[in-house]
């Protein structure tokens, strides 16, 4: 019997750690040949140029804190439907899911699936793939730096590193043996979707390049050489680490790429709903952190130290002028 305080907490966010000075609004209309993106929350990113269109995650099933805490999960084919649908796609040339976590690789295949997407990503995706009976070709395992021609994106998976979770169990059980090593056929528990391996994405389009960073973490080096006109810095999980690791994961990620413009994502709540406003962290969840997400005064911060970098955040689904 879970009590009413509890059901309380789970039911209710914390206001979304951004400044809603930063807010876009979608682009009134679309010049032929733009590129766009249209955001639907958490890693979730469609570009198009108007001839293709790829995404990042595309994970739309959300289940509440209740199903993930107590049962098993899978993808919920209503959401994806509802997702593609406000997204205003039906045909996709690739989804690549930033790591096979749940909240961002789950849907993946049924999404490639409805849209006959290529599924990009590392082995472990290529068995959330599977799992679902995605036939094998249109499944691809990914090469560290490998450029991948699709249309005239060219896209460019880089090994990355997945933040680290504050609490010792939870990283344990979410980053220890990262390697979906079978099939793997939901429903299951939220941490069979194991990591696999975390990238970053490097896009380059010829009319700009961009950077998706899916996880809050680094590795030393790794961007060096990768410019970047936008970059789409995940921050979910940055508040509660250190001043050194958000000062390390800034410059490594940020500082080498010299974007002009920097769009945070997965900074709203895995749970909240599909529609509507987006919401922070479920309550109870900054609760069990100490309440000490620092992120939003990190991004002010570094908003107000880098004058030649543009915040900005996207509006749910309204497609947004990039390029
Ligand atoms: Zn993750």
């Amino acid at each position: 019997m879970v009590g009413a305080a509890a059901l309380y907490f789970l039911g209710t966010y914390e206001p979304p750690p951004v400044d809603p000075e930063w807010a876009l609004e979608g682009s009134a209309a679309i010049p032929p040949g733009a590129v766009t993106v249209r955001y639907t929350g958490t890693a979730t990113l469609l570009f198009s140029d108007g001839e293709t269109a790829i995404m990042t995650d595309g994970w739309f099933s959300r289940p509440g804190p209740l199903r993930i805490a107590l049962g098993s999960i899978g993808p919920d084919l209503e959401a994806i439907d509802r997702g593609l649908s406000r997204n205003g796609v039906d045909r996709l040339a690739a989804v690549f899911p930033m790591h096979s976590h749940y909240d961002h690789a789950m849907d993946a295949p049924e999404v490639a699936r409805r849209t006959g997407a290529l599924l990009l990503g590392s082995e472990s995706t290529a068995n959330i793939g599977r799992g679902w009976g995605l036939p094998e070709a249109q499944i691809r395992i990914v090469v560290d730096r490998e450029p991948i021609r699709i249309g005239a994106f060219v896209l460019t998976p880089i090994e990355s590193r997945h933040f680290q979770f504050a609490d010792p169990r939870v990283r344990e059980r979410a980053l220890g043996d990262p390697q979906i090593s079978e099939p793997l056929v939901p429903p299951v528990g939220v941490f069979e979707y194991r990591l696999g391996k975390a990238y970053a994405l490097h896009v380059s389009h010829p009319k700009g390049t961009w950077l998706v960073q899916g996880s809050a973490g680094h590795v030393e080096g790794g961007l060096a050489g990768f410019e970047a006109d936008v970059v789409f810095l995940g921050v979910g999980g940055l508040g509660s680490q250190t001043d050194a690791y958000r000062e390390a994961y800034w410059r490594e990620t940020v500082g080498r790429t010299g974007p002009s413009r920097v769009i945070p994502i997965h900074w709203d709540s895995l749970t909240g709903p599909i529609e509507g406003p987006f919401t922070g962290p479920v309550r109870a969840a900054a609760l069990l952190s100490g309440g000490s997400d620092r992120t939003l005064a990190f991004l002010k911060e570094k908003e107000a130290a880098s004058p030649g970098v543009r915040f900005s955040t996207l509006p749910r689904y309204d497609e947004v002028v990039l390029f």
